[in-house]
């Protein structure tokens, strides 16, 4: 089955209409998920066979078709691509690390509705296992996790007594403790941030997904950061559309600053278009290039797809003026988005890492292009 781009497309318009109707109220966006899963999104990543649409094959065809997917969830929505992300991380980790059997019935799930997450932000007590007569039983909490109360099956990471980092996919229902909101985050109110609290929860020792340290092995524990990369591309695109829109709307798009401001949005989208292309690529030709290689690229890659995303908040900021600071007009919320959705874990130290590594050698050549 190839996947319906021609409808995705027809459909961001409806995502950010409801984006921008729920914002104020921070509610989720129900209905475009519900249109989301219609269309095979959740499913979209799966093997061939368990009900996916890219031959498993040809992985570069099937990473250039999730870029593309997620790109157009980011250009529609922010915040729903952000779920949507989150998901296909859960299929990836589970494909990656668990058993066949895990898989299998993983993929049975979502085919029957299940929409997935990854949460591995603790909140003030992070989560931890302790292995009991009575099985296996999880302390403390999740916080920052994306679509709580929605998501039906989380990838949570838990301490465990040794003191590494193990992975379980618990089903999210009685016995976790939900709270929808994190106090108010001003960007990204769709996303259904929230707080899951996991204490007492007795879980099947079947929940455990691989081995202590699997979550945190590289190249993975970081390649997977091209997808986040192509949601928020989907938003700088979106942005730089907007400004191009708004500008000529009102007469000042002939202007020359605002003409220089248009071209760089513009550059600046097409070069976190460039990157999160060479990110996809590396991190799924793995066989291809040294692990190092491929951990320190992508890290280049998030810090250049953030520089690009802040370079066009500010160009619309200064280009539209205040305009772009009042609450009815979609410039505004989808900044807020944006600059909410940009804040990612440890920008210093993988800018940083990543320096370091290619001080000795130079970046990989992309070997290949995304088809
Ligand atoms: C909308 C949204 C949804 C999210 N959904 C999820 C989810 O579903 N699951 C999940 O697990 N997480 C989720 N998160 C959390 C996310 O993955 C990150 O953990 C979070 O965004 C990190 O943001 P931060 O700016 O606080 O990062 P930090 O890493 O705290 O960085 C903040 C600043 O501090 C610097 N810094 C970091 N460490 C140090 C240090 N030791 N010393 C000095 N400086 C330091 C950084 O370089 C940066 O400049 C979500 C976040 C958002 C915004």
């Amino acid at each position: 089955m190839s996947f319906p781009f021609e409808a995705l497309m027809a459909c961001r318009a409806e995502l950010e209409a409801e984006a921008s109707a729920n914002d104020a109220q921070a509610v989720f966006p129900t209905h475009g998920l519900a249109r989301l899963r219609q269309l095979g999104v959740l499913s979209a990543a799966l093997p061939l066979a368990l009900g996916g649409c890219w031959p498993d094959a040809a992985p570069e065809a099937a990473a250039a078709g999730l870029l593309r997917l997620l790109q157009l969830v980011g250009q529609g929505s922010l915040a729903l691509g952000r779920v949507v992300e989150g998901h296909v991380n859960a299929l990836r980790l589970v494909s990656r690390y668990g058993t066949p059997a895990q898989y299998a019935a993983l993929a049975a799930d979502v085919r029957a509705g299940a929409l997935l997450g990854v949460w591995v932000t603790d909140g003030a007590r992070p989560v931890h296992m302790d292995q009991t007569a009575q099985g296996l039983i999880l302390h403390g909490q999740k916080a920052f996790a994306s679509g709580v109360g929605h998501v039906t099956r989380a990838l949570v990471t838990a301490r465990t007594q040794a003191g590494t980092t193990g992975m379980l996919l618990v089903a999210v229902g009685q016995g976790c403790v939900i709270h929808p909101s994190i106090g108010g985050l001003s960007g990204m109110r769709g996303a259904g941030t929230g707080q899951c609290d996991f204490e007492g929860l007795c879980v099947s020792p079947d929940s455990l997904i691989g081995q202590a340290g699997d979550y945190l092995r590289q190249p993975e524990f970081s390649a997977g950061a091209w997808r986040p990369m192509a949601v928020a591309l989907g938003g700088i695109e979106r942005l730089t559309t907007v400004l191009r829109e708004q500008l000529a709307a009102r007469g000042r798009a002939q202007a020359p600053a605002q003409l220089a401001r248009i071209g760089h949005a513009l550059i600046a989208a097409q070069t976190a278009l460039g990157w999160t292309r060479k990110a996809a690529l590396v991190a799924t030709a793995q066989d291809r290039y040294d692990a190092g290689d491929i951990v320190a690229t992508v890290n280049l890659a998030r810090i250049a797809v953030e520089r690009a995303g802040l370079d066009v908040i500010e160009l619309v900021q200064r280009g539209l003026g205040l305009s772009a600071f009042i609450k009815t007009n979609v410039a505004e919320r989808l900044t807020r988005d944006l600059a909410t959705y940009l804040r990612q874990p440890a920008p210093d130290e993988t800018l940083c890492e990543a320096a370091a590594w290619f001080m000795q050698r130079d970046l990989p050549p992309a070997a290949a292009a995304l088809p």
